[in-house]
């Protein structure tokens, strides 16, 4: 589903984040990225969606060589991959289910599609009493879930999330973890990065450890410890 061939990412600053990554995931794995600040986490997975290009390497996504896409068939990969962040980025004048239909409305679903799947993806996110509050109104664990169901209601095969789990108290954090779980058991390839140790540790997972923008560890079912 991804693969990375000697990646490597150098900003316009002059920092490396990415020094020679390659790594394997397959279709349906759930996986951790942990490591310091400053590791290259971020770099790392938003070269998947192409947030960022590498400098040099390939990116392959499902076949798919990122360096060869045209800019204009961009949109269409990124509709194909669920992106969540750690401050949700939802739009604060749309109430929950105008959020997540809005992902719908730009790709041209019917109407009857729309309602049906914005539907189902808030019942799945336990959010179906919800639907016409807005942003401002819910608690963090609830926007995040907003912002969860945002990113899966086109059904990607594919869910990347940043630290989705950062801005959240511990019993909210495991309760956005079982929707990962969800999402995960339904197909979609998961990669998370985080720094939260006791769901990486409890909840066990393959595990890409990054450090100096390189993976020093890979392991399946791996813990979360690293050397500062
Ligand atoms: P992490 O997610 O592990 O904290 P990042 O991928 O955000 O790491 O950052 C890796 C390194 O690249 C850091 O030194 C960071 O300051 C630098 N960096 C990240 N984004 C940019 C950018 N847009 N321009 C310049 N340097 C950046
Ligand atoms: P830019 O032209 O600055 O790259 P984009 O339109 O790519 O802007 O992205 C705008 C915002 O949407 C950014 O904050 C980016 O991180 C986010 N974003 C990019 N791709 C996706 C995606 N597939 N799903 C959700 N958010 C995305």
């Amino acid at each position: 589903m991804i693969k990375m061939k000697n990646v490597y990412k150098k900003y316009s600053n002059g920092v490396v984040a990415a020094n020679g990554i390659n790594i394997d995931i397959n279709r349906g794995e759930f996986v951790y990225v942990v490591g310091p600040s400053g590791a290259g986490k971020s770099t790392f997975i938003k070269m998947m969606y192409r947030e960022e290009a590498p400098t040099s390497g390939q990116i392959f996504i499902d076949g798919t060589e990122l360096g060869s896409l045209k800019n204009k068939e961009i949109p269409y990969l990124r509709r194909q991959i669920g992106v969540v962040f750690q401050d949700f980025k939802l739009l604060p004048r749309l109430n929950v289910y105008e959020n997540v239909a809005f992902a719908l409305e730009v790709i041209e679903e019917t109407p009857t599609e729309i309602r049906k799947k914005v539907t189902d993806v808030l019942a799945l996110v336990g959010l179906s009493q919800k639907a016409r509050m807005f942003p401002n109104e819910l608690s963090g664990g609830e926007q995040q879930r907003v912002s969860i169901a945002r990113s899966i209601v086109n059904e990607p095969k594919l869910v990347i999330a940043d630290e989705p789990t950062g801005n959240l108290d511990p019993d909210t954090s495991l309760g956005i973890m079982n929707i990962f779980e969800k999402i995960n058991n339904r197909g979609a390839t998961i990669i998370m990065a985080t720094h939260n140790k006791d769901i990486v540790n409890s909840i066990r997972h393959r595990v890409l450890l990054v450090e100096g923008g390189m993976i020093t560890r890979d392991e399946y079912e791996g813990e979360y410890s690293y050397e500062g």
